[in-house]
């Protein structure tokens, strides 16, 4: 397929009589042909089409009818409805009222294609660029940052569910891919078992039965990858996405035990994060946050917050599901860096935090971290008794701690902790600290007729410690929190995205696919907001529910 840029055209004199006609106040996507312009153009496709051949539906027109899509929430088959049919959709795609549109196939393979040139992050940066130079995204203002899980577009399979659709994506696969052969290895009765759907109804309801079905599955898969990968002329097929789930699933799932496929005891499969759960998606992995479990990913929205601005998305992030968020800060501020979007204050919730990123933020970027840090953690903190680390000096240029009781530390050994970040190791005597009077709530208690424990800390290299120590202090403080009180609007961002835009269901499969309509979705929310801006319809306010309205919060509360 072909492409040859040609500059945009004009919106054609007809359909701009027609449409002004029509919609006296106009329409979003009108207003934002007029107000902010066609956004892309054509070249900025060029290295996803080829030099020669058919030539292909202005990239410009289908990147805008993706956004236009994503904006309202349409399908493939709807929005090509759309381009055929509404008359703002042809104002704002420059159309004549006559124009036919386009199969609708055509916006799945514009999606491959950017895809395939690792493009979807232009369509977001190519209007925040646009945004940037008419002033609506200001320099080194604030941003903040949060994630919300993303539910993949595949059912919930029980276990043995799992392992039968498993081999019947496999089966089917290889099915497509090269019939004979599979007419020549199959068994008649996999036909019976894996050609429907394999659905709880249709399976058996003992526990032996299931165990006994699980387990001739199992042998059934090992069967076809052993011809498979036997069988060197068409070595090719074990090369197939289906087979190498099936291959992936069956090494998680089962076992050899004398000669019989067995299936694995729940603790002798890998961590439920790194487990596969549909042979459909198989990115899709299980997390839990508090009480909410799910399959799927997460995505990290990071939002412009600065009070004479609109509210715009500045950075998408799509992740596996259980990857922590404190994982994501460095990477959202380098790919605002990259993007020449940084701001001078990045807003995150504790997730976000640790003393390693207070320092870096700063350090890289010139970005003050604003969220609170986790609190400490030792049993002195949790107990609120005794000394927790911040009862203690670190005098770092002696390389000694100083006790509440003005002890001084007889060791320091530097190293590292289990994620790599450089700690120090600091003892106290246990002579001292066995007949220091705090002893028992300071130090570990001792084991019945051992010595007394002398106290030990583990405090992070100096910037980090005194970094997490200030933020600890701060974090207490009215001014901070006041200052940290403008995280909570990312929270109506995510709800506005998970309402209005299908945030929280994937469309299609893959995260790479997740992420390209985490991108499209982040441009529609922006489109929405800048509008909104340019017709200064002021923020939605928080809304209260009619108790809160009546009584004063003090009196429904819990007292703190
Ligand atoms: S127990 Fe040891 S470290 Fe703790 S206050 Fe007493 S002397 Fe200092």
């Amino acid at each position: 397929m072909a492409m040859h840029p040609s500059p945009i055209a004009p919106v054609p004199e007809e359909t701009a009589r027609v449409a002004r006609a029509a919609f006296r106040k106009g329409t979003l996507l009108m207003r934002v042909r007029d107000e902010i312009g066609v956004l892309y153009e054509d070249a900025m496709f060029a290295g996803l089409y080829d030099a020669r051949g058919q030539t292909a539906i202005a990239p410009w027109r289908l990147a805008l009818v993706t956004l236009f899509q994503f904006l309202e929430n349409l399908s493939d088959r709807q929005a090509a409805e759309a381009v055929r049919s509404r008359i703002d959709w042809k104002y704002a795609l420059s159309l004549d009222l006559t124009d036919p549109g386009f199969d609708f196939s055509v916006l799945c393979e514009f999606r491959a294609r950017l895809l395939a040139g690792g493009q979807e992050q232009r369509l977001l940066d190519a209007m925040l660029e646009g945004l940037r130079e008419r002033g609506l995204i200001k320099a080194r203002g604030q941003q903040r940052t949060d994630s919300t899980h993303v539910l993949a577009a595949v059912r919930t399979l029980n276990r043995l569910e799992f392992i039968g659709e498993t081999m019947r994506a496999a089966l089917n696969a290889v099915a497509l891919s090269a019939p004979t052969w599979l007419a020549e290895h199959g068994r008649a009765a996999w036909a019976e078992r894996y050609g429907p759907r394999v659905e709880p109804y249709r399976l058996p309801k003992s526990l032996s039965a299931r165990q006994a079905l699980a387990e001739a599955i199992g042998a059934d898969g090992h069967e076809v990858l052993a011809a498979l990968f036997a069988d060197r002329d068409c070595f090719w097929l074990c090369r197939l996405p289906a087979v190498e789930v099936l291959r992936l699933v069956w090494i998680q799932q089962f076992y050899h035990d004398q000669g019989r496929v067995r299936l694995r005891e729940p603790a002798d499969q890998p961590p439920v994060s790194d487990r596969l759960h549909s042979p459909y998606d198989p990115d899709a992995r299980y997390a839990k946050k508090r009480d909410t479990g799910w399959i799927g990913y997460k995505v990290h929205l990071t939002e412009t917050c600065d009070a004479d601005r609109p509210h715009l998305i500045t950075d998408v992030q799509t992740t596996a599901a259980g990857l922590a968020d404190v994982a994501m800060t460095a990477t959202v501020q380098a790919a605002l860096a990259a993007r020449g979007l940084l701001p001078s204050t990045h807003v995150v919730d504790s997730g976000y935090v640790d003393a390693g990123l207070l320092v870096a933020s700063h350090a890289d970027h010139g970005i003050d971290l604003l969220g609170p840090a986790l609190p400490d953690s030792s049993r002195q903190a949790h107990a609120g008794q005794g000394f927790d680390l911040s009862a203690f000096t670190i005098l770092w240029s002696e390389r000694v701690a100083r006790c509440p009781a003005g002890q001084i530390s007889a060791s320091w050994k530097e190293g590292q902790d289990e994620r790599g970040a450089a700690v120090v190791h600091i003892g106290f005597s246990q002579k001292v600290c066995g007949g220091c009077p705090h002893h028992d709530a300071c130090a570990p208690a001792a084991h019945p007729g051992r010595r007394a424990n002398a106290r030990r800390l583990r405090v992070l290299e100096q910037r980090a410690h005194e970094a997490l120590q200030a933020r600890r202090r701060e974090q207490t403080s009215e001014p901070w929190k006041k200052r940290y009180a403008c995280r909570a609007g990312i929270e109506g961002t995510l709800s506005q995205g998970i309402r209005g835009f299908g945030l929280r269901h994937g469309r299609y499969l893959g995260q790479a696919k997740t992420h390209l309509q985490h991108v499209f979705t982040a441009a529609a929310l922006n489109l929405t907001r800048v509008d909104a801006w340019l017709r200064e319809q002021p923020l939605a306010r928080t809304r209260q529910s009619r108790l809160i309205a009546v009584l004063p919060a003090a009196a429904v509360l819990p007292a703190a």
